[in-house]
C-alpha cells in the first residue's frame, strides 16, 4: 500500500512560528474585546428601570392581602332602625376592593370575621374592614392598627397610607375620637402572623355617612384600594402598580 503524504497544514504551512503566535495573540484579543463589551452592554441593561423591573419580578409571586369583611358569617355587626346592617356594607365594600387590587395583579383573599385561616395569616397586609354605628349626628372614618405591634413601623405607614388615599377619595375627614380599645385590640390582629403588617379601618358611620356607605361604595374601594397598592408599592416594590380611577 502507497504511504500517502500528509495534507499541508492549512493555517501553518507557509507561515513562519512567529507569525503564527502573533495571529492567535490578535484572535484572543479579539475574543476578550467582545467579552469586556457584551459584559458593559448587558450591565447597562440590567440598570434600565423596565428590565429591573422585569427581573425583580421573576420568580416571585405576586403580593398576597387579606381582606376581613367585618361580621361576615358570624352575625349583623351594627343595625340600624331600618334593617340596614353593617355586614352588608362591609362585604360589598371588601369585594370591591378585591376586584380593583385583583385588576392590578395583587393575589387576595376575602376572609369571614372569624376564620380559621386568620390564625397565622401570612401576606404582604392584612385589613378588615368595618363601618361605625348608626348614628346620624356623626360621619367620618378611623384607622387603627394592634396596639402591641411586632412592626409598629410598617403598621404605622400602613394606616398612614390608608388615612390619605381614603380621606381623598370619599372627602370623609378622620373621626379620632371614637378610635376604641376594640379596634386597637381587635382579635384577628392578634392572630395573624407577626410579620403580616395588619390593620382595621371604620369606613364611616352608617347614620351620618350613609348615601357615601351604601350609594358611592366604588369610591369607599378606591380609597381603600390606592392605599393598599401604596404600602405594596412601597414595600415589595411591586411593578405594575397604577392607581385606581
Ligand atoms: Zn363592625
Amino acid at each position: 500500500m502507497a504511504r500517502r503524504r500528509p495534507l499541508p497544514d492549512p493555517i501553518n504551512s507557509n507561515r513562519s512560528p512567529g507569525r503564527s503566535l502573533l495571529h492567535w495573540i490578535s484572535r484572543a484579543l479579539l475574543v476578550l474585546l467582545v467579552i469586556v463589551l457584551g459584559g458593559i452592554t448587558l450591565l447597562g441593561l440590567l440598570e434600565t428601570p423596565g428590565v429591573a423591573n422585569w427581573l425583580a419580578g421573576v420568580g416571585r409571586q405576586a403580593p398576597l392581602v387579606g381582606l376581613i369583611a367585618g361580621h361576615w358569617q358570624n352575625d349583623s355587626g351594627a343595625v340600624c332602625p331600618d334593617g340596614l346592617e353593617e355586614a352588608e356594607i362591609n362585604l360589598s365594600i371588601a369585594r370591591r376592593v378585591a376586584y380593583i387590587l385583583r385588576q392590578q395583579g395583587v393575589r387576595v383573599e376575602v376572609l369571614p370575621e372569624y376564620s380559621p385561616k386568620i390564625n397565622g395569616f401570612k401576606a404582604d397586609a392584612l385589613l378588615s374592614i368595618h363601618s361605625d354605628s348608626c348614628r346620624d349626628d356623626l360621619s367620618g372614618f378611623k384607622l387603627a392598627r394592634m396596639t402591641h405591634s411586632a412592626d409598629p413601623e410598617a403598621e404605622d405607614r400602613l394606616v398612614e397610607l390608608l388615612y390619605a388615599s381614603y380621606a381623598e377619595a370619599t372627602g370623609l375627614k378622620p373621626h379620632l375620637n371614637t378610635i376604641t380599645d376594640d379596634m386597637r385590640e381587635y382579635h384577628a390582629l392578634r392572630r395573624i402572623a407577626p410579620e403580616t403588617p395588619g390593620a382595621i379601618i371604620e369606613c364611616g358611620f352608617m347614620g351620618g355617612d350613609r348615601h357615601l356607605l351604601t350609594a358611592e361604595q366604588d369610591r369607599v374601594a378606591a380609597g381603600i384600594a390606592n392605599g393598599l397598592m401604596a404600602f405594596l408599592r412601597e414595600r415589595t416594590n411591586f411593578p405594575n402598580a397604577t392607581t385606581a380611577p
